[in-house]
């Protein structure tokens, strides 16, 4: 009889777990919560998401779009309840939050194969084949077992910082300032792999505040003066670079925000249809649209001088802030030096790492991570052999990077088709490269799954 102990029930945990339990293996989740909190997680439940509440893309021309059908196909509950729970976002996958948890915990405690242990793990547990472990504690993995960790891979963990998004309460926006579209008008209707489409607000998903000139000068200019958290210097602090803080961006150049997250382009202002000089984008955070995040505006400002400058921002004059954003440590291993492509350690073939913590970058990688560890632990406790999935699917890519990718150099990823073999005959324009690309992809999955 199969027995699998996984430590961490977030996102990697909670889908290890499900897939482990799903081929008949014994399951018990370890989580510290809440006998011992975490500086970010605010609830008890599994799969809290600590910052965004999106899931980013979910079209089939972009990686991460591809990784989540995948997992789809493969018995995802992760996915299963994020499409339940999906709030509009344009051609992205968003969640709301508080739902997704709830739902996911329910889901793994009605599980009969499934244990959830609340209480931290200082050190990593006995395994053997017949009881593999998984360690699948994300980004805040507690101290003890940090050490613990560092112990085993034989080098010090490294680490970086991120910064998170700051929500506003939805009746504080001043309606009259922001006008409600999707960039090019891509909603979320009809475009999802899975055409699993609520009711969508036909005239654009997300609020966007437009800027003229003059405002945007003087909006650049009060970031780049605000005052920061102490203890992170700026220059010094390693930033992953897909989630810059906005003075990060400021600091690089008067322009640096109005070509990332402040870019106009493709979003009419319905009073003059021209673009505006600069736009904050609002994402709904919650199902009721009773919150909303800014778009990209991680940031390590004060929190008195976030309230003062973002409020900066048209329709925000009397934002309400439900949360500030912060910046938060991150925990991971050098992945190439420690795993091999099915996320088993090269020296310890019954110990798998799963999620933030074994290098991979973002909620759906991490989901996804723990989908092929959870599988490969259930079949080395059953006395089989475990698979990693092919490299031409994006699941399989991702295993492939965390497990190849020049140690020397190592970031975590976020899924991309840069991680993909190329085709052997590829179309001329990137976006049917990218189809074929996913084409290729599901094909393979299928054999693989069906094999
Ligand atoms: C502040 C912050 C903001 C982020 N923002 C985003 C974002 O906007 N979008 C995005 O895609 N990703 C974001 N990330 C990355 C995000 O954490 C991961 O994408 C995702 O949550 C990782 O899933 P996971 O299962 O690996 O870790 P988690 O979801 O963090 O789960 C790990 C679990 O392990 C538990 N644990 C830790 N140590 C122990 C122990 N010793 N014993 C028992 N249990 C333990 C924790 O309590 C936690 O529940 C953010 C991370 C942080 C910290």
């Amino acid at each position: 009889m199969g027995n699998v102990r996984i430590i961490g029930g977030g996102l990697a945990g909670c889908e290890a777990a499900w897939q482990a339990a799903s081929l008949g293996a014994d399951v018990t989740i370890h989580e510290m919560r809440p006998v011992r909190p975490t500086a970010v997680h605010q609830t008890d439940r599994l799969a809290e998401l600590v910052c965004s509440n999106s899931f980013r893309g979910d079209k089939l021309d972009n990686a991460v779009g591809l990784l989540k059908e995948e997992m789809r196909r493969l018995g995802s509950l992760v996915m299963r309840v994020a499409d339940e729970v999906r709030v509009p976002a344009g051609a992205a996958l968003a969640v709301d939050r508080h739902q997704f948890a709830d739902r996911v915990t329910a889901a793994i405690e009605a599980h009969p194969r499934i244990r959830v242990e609340r209480g931290e793990l200082t050190s990593i547990p006995p395994s053997s084949p017949d009881s593999p472990v998984i360690v699948a504690t994300g980004p805040l993995t507690s101290d003890a077992l940090s050490a613990d960790i560092a112990a085993f891979v034989g080098r010090d963990h490294l680490a970086f910082f991120d910064a998170i998004s700051p929500i506003v309460l939805a009746e504080s926006i001043d309606m009259s300032k922001v006008f409600r579209a999707s960039r090019w008008n891509r909603s979320l209707r009809g475009q999802t792999p899975s055409d699993k489409t609520p009711d969508v607000l036909s005239d654009g998903d997300y609020l966007n505040c437009p800027f003229t000139k003059d405002e945007y000068i003087a909006f650049h200019q009060a970031i780049v003066t605000a005052e920061k958290t102490e203890g992170h210097d700026i220059d010094n602090t390693k930033f992953f670079e897909g989630c810059l803080p906005i003075e990060v961006m400021a600091h690089r150049g008067v322009d640096t925000l109005r070509f990332g997250p402040m870019k106009p382009a493709g979003l009419d202002v319905p009073a003059t249809g021209r673009w505006a000089y600069a736009v904050v984008q609002l994402r709904q955070d919650t199902l009721a649209g009773d919150h909303y995040s800014l778009v990209g505006f991680q940031t390590q400002m004060k929190w008195g001088e976030q309230a003062r400058v973002l409020r900066m921002i048209p329709g925000l004059e009397r934002a309400e802030f439900v949360r500030f954003g912060m910046i938060h440590r991150n925990t991971y291993i050098n992945g190439p030096t420690v795993l091999t492509d099915t996320w088993q350690a090269r020296s310890r073939p019954d110990l798998f790492f799963a999620g933030q913590v074994s290098g991979v970058e973002g909620y759906v990688e991490s989901a996804a991570s723990g989908l092929i560890a959870g599988r490969n632990a259930a079949l080395v406790s059953l006395g089989r052999d475990p698979r990693p999935a092919p490299r031409t699917t994006a699941i399989g890519a991702l295993a492939y990077y965390v497990s190849h990718a020049d140690p020397a150099h190592y970031n975590p990823t976020n899924i991309t088709f840069g991680i993909m073999p190329p085709l052997d005959a590829p179309p001329r324009s990137k976006s049917d490269r990218q189809l074929a690309t996913s084409a290729r992809a599901l094909d393979t999955l299928a054999s693989w799954a069906g094999a």
